[in-house]
């Protein structure tokens, strides 16, 4: 079978499905590979360097599609791009079925197979090597630090030079899932003085590991939800936890919010208040900007200050550091392809009995497959 890898459409997008280490053991594993010309000229991947791994360089987009008994995607096909889909192929890239139900009916009149990696039973460990989803957390959470040290007038790191003392930064996290234990790491490593809160308790340890200081909510309430998930916690919880974000605001330089809770709005944790009451040239990113914003006073994908405090609420952050990105997620999509294809004789077979396959499949041969069945307890 032929794997394709069409170039992104979506404006903006510099990230690309699998890169030449990738397509070097696609190949390997009995697979011919095409790339689109150009595909990953964003993320520094050379048409030249595909065809050095084993792929052939196609000319066109409506050509790759033609030629693939499977494509990799990184966003969600256009129309225009379902309508290149050869009738019967294989899609595998992030689908947000949810969100995109025209879009999953579409798919189903190509009568097409698609595996949406955002559909990963996360929860099962051997498929953690498949990811994608937080392979992507990992890098916006360090990418939202490094937009948070660039647009902040001081070092991170406290120094004491010739020229006068300086103080190390104080920065914030609110919610310390992957994309905010990504964050902490990265806010810590350049010296800053991390803190962070989550309405899941059991974050607490892992927090601290990676050297910020767990700040509770004065509230008995655990914000545990299932499946490692948040619930939407009670008024009283809500108002404590605004007590303590206000305390917290006044007294950062940068706060950082990654809070999200599955098939809600994000949860308006900084208040229009609290950003007034920053100190002049205070940051914050607010990485929950495409689900609504942690923060009030959010413009999702622009950079704004609001009274002397420059909110960033960029929706692209894993696109931004591309070549990281692709790279991560190329090698989330080689070990499924693994797992498709057991015999390594180029043929992928989708094996409804596995879980975490199953999980994944949103259409089969045309027939909607999506909401897969809970997992069998272990
Ligand atoms: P997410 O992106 O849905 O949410 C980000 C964080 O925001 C979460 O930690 C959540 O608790 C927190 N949050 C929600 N509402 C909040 C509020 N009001 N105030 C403060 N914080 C709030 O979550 P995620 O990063 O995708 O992952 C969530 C969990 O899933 C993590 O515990 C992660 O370790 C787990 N996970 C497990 C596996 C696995 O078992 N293999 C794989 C991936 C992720």
């Amino acid at each position: 079978q032929c794997i394709g890898v069409p170039r992104e459409t979506f404006h903006g997008e510099k990230r690309v499905a699998t890169v030449p280490d990738a397509v070097e053991k696609l190949v390997k594993l009995g697979f011919k590979v095409a790339v689109e010309s150009g595909a990953g000229d964003a993320a520094h991947c050379s048409d030249d360097t595909y065809r050095a791994a084993g792929a052939e360089v196609l000319p066109s987009a409506a050509a790759l599609w033609a030629a693939s008994d499977i494509v990799l995607k990184v966003r969600p096909p256009s129309s225009d791009e379902v309508a290149l889909m050869r009738e019967g192929g294989t899609l595998i890239g992030f689908i947000w079925p949810a969100q995109n139900p025209e879009l999953v009916q579409q798919l189903t009149a190509r009568k097409a197979t698609v595996l949406a990696i955002d559909c990963l039973p996360r929860t099962l460990s051997r498929a953690q090597k498949m990811d994608a989803l937080t392979s992507t957390a990992g890098v916006s959470g360090y990418r939202a630090v490094i937009e948070a040290a660039n647009a902040f007038g001081r070092y991170f790191n406290g120094q004491i030079t010739a020229a006068g003392k300086v103080p190390p930064a104080k920065v914030f996290i609110a919610g310390a899932g992957v994309a905010g234990l990504a964050a902490i790491g990265t806010a810590a490593s350049l010296g800053a003085i991390v803190r962070a809160n989550d309405t899941r308790a059991e974050v607490a340890d892992q927090v601290k590991s990676l050297g910020g200081e767990f700040i509770k909510v004065d509230y008995e309430e655990d914000g545990a939800g299932g499946g490692g998930y948040a619930k939407v916690m009670s008024e009283g919880f809500q108002a404590a936890q605004r007590q303590m974000y206000a305390t917290q605001a006044k007294d950062a330089d940068i706060i950082i919010t990654t809070a999200l809770i599955p098939g809600k709005p994000a949860p308006k944790l900084i208040t229009a208040e609290m950003v007034q009451s920053m100190k002049p040239g205070s940051v914050i990113v607010d990485m929950a900007a495409e689900q609504g914003g942690n923060c009030e006073l959010t413009v999702p994908g622009e950079a704004v200050e609001r009274h002397g405090v420059t909110i960033i609420g960029y929706t692209d952050l894993p696109s931004r550091l591309a070549k990281q990105s692709s790279t991560l997620y190329a090698n989330n999509l080689l070990r499924l392809v693994e797992e498709l294809c057991k015999a390594k004789d180029g043929v992928a077979v989708v094996n409804m009995e596995d879980d975490a396959i199953r999980g994944l499949t949103v259409t089969k041969d045309g027939a909607i497959t999506w909401p897969a069945p809970p997992l069998k307890a272990a």
